[in-house]
């Protein structure tokens, strides 16, 4: 079957799962899936599972990557941020509902096949930074949209301050060890409401960059 069908088949999928802002189905049916899947997997880009990338890293099931992306309410001219570039799938169909997406991967190796990636899909709007991303992107703040795609055990402080008023966060908190689950916050006059959406798995946002320790 061609990847254009498997990719329609996967739409209806998404569908069934519930999803339903068809701009969000729209940018995932214009994301070739298989150029951000190791080679080894290219037959399996479209299941709905995630995949094992480089550097022990995973690229999200595509059912997590369309709930996530409708969760955080993107609107034409928000600017956001992506933590975890990881295989850059994520960012790539966030690229294209908003003017510019600004991501942070901590190994060098996943940023660069990232950028390759993006460069050969056409899409120029998107800014990358290896580094920590629970300090954020500080020299682009703020963002009215931030999505982490690495679960940390709070909520990163720093994250939240770079976060527009009225932005919307969407992001994976692992609590205790195997409790993970999936919260937007939005900002308001009156603090940070949180908004329990499901429970997930995901690997853990790491501190610092790789060989720091
Ligand atoms: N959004 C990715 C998912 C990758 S998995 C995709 O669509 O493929 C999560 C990624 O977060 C991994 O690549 C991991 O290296 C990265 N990560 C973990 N902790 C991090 C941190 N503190 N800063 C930046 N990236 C981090």
């Amino acid at each position: 079957m061609s990847a254009d069908r498997r990719r329609n088949q996967l739409i209806e999928t998404l569908r069934r799962q519930g999803i339903r802002d068809e701009r969000v189905l729209t940018a995932v049916a214009a994301t070739a899936r298989e150029a951000f899947v190791e080679p080894a997997f290219a037959d399996q880009a479209y299941a709905d599972r995630a995949l094992p990338i480089a550097c022990g890293q995973t690229i999200s099931q595509p059912y997590i990557v369309a709930l996530m992306t409708e969760a955080l309410r993107v609107e034409p001219a928000n600017r956001v941020l992506e933590i975890g570039t990881g295989s850059g799938y994520q960012c790539a169909v966030l690229s294209r509902l908003c003017p510019h997406v600004y991501t942070v991967e901590r190994f060098r190796t996943l940023a660069e096949s990232a950028r390759e990636r993006f460069q050969t899909a056409g899409l120029l709007n998107i800014t990358q930074k290896v580094g920590d991303g629970s300090l954020g992107f500080p020299e682009h703040e703020p963002y009215d949209r931030i999505m982490v795609t690495a679960a940390a055990r709070e909520v990163p402080e720093t994250l939240l301050a770079q976060l527009s008023p009225r932005g919307i966060m969407v992001l994976p908190i692992e609590e205790r060890p195997g409790k993970q689950d999936l919260w937007r916050l939005r900002k308001d006059e009156r603090g940070i409401e949180r908004e329990h959406l499901i429970p997930v798995r995901f690997v853990p946002l790491v501190d610092g960059l790789p060989g720091d320790r």
